[in-house]
């Protein structure tokens, strides 16, 4: 069954410009803000602008324009926060959350970069 993507969900709306963001990049096929409940000090959020609901979703039918400016979208954030992991900085955690096992909040792609202390364990086990 396709992806349907929902228009009205938060991120949708921040795009069209109807709620208020952190813009931390935005380039022509991504946006980067920082998250509004951050879990690290720095909590940034890769989204790109097209109509994808997870990550799967993105990768199998997002133009190649699209996944090549996302990625390096992703690359650019990293170095604006700092958090690259070489040359002294500390590095970073990307997680993406997808449907309903992936405990996603928000249907529309999103990479969240979590940086600035260590994110601790990948994953709590029961
Ligand atoms: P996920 O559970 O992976 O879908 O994560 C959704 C994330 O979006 C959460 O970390 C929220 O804190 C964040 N979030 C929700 N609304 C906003 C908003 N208006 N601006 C920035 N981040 C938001």
């Amino acid at each position: 069954m396709a992806y349907v993507y929902d228009t009205t969900n938060i991120f949708a709306r921040i795009l069209r410009g109807e709620i208020p963001n952190r813009t931390v990049l935005e380039t022509e096929h991504a946006l980067a803000f920082r998250d509004i409940a951050p879990k690290a000090p720095d909590h940034v959020l890769v989204i790109p602008k097209g109509p994808y609901v997870t990550y799967d979703h993105f990768c199998a039918e997002a133009s190649e324009a699209e996944i090549v400016d996302f990625t390096r979208a992703v690359a650019a954030v990293v170095k604006l926060i700092g958090a690259e992991a070489h040359s002294g900085a500390k590095g970073f955690r990307a997680i993406t959350n997808a449907g309903e096992n992936g405990v996603q909040e928000v249907p529309h792609f999103h990479l969240h970069i979590l940086a600035g202390r260590c994110i601790g364990p990948m994953v709590v086990t029961d």
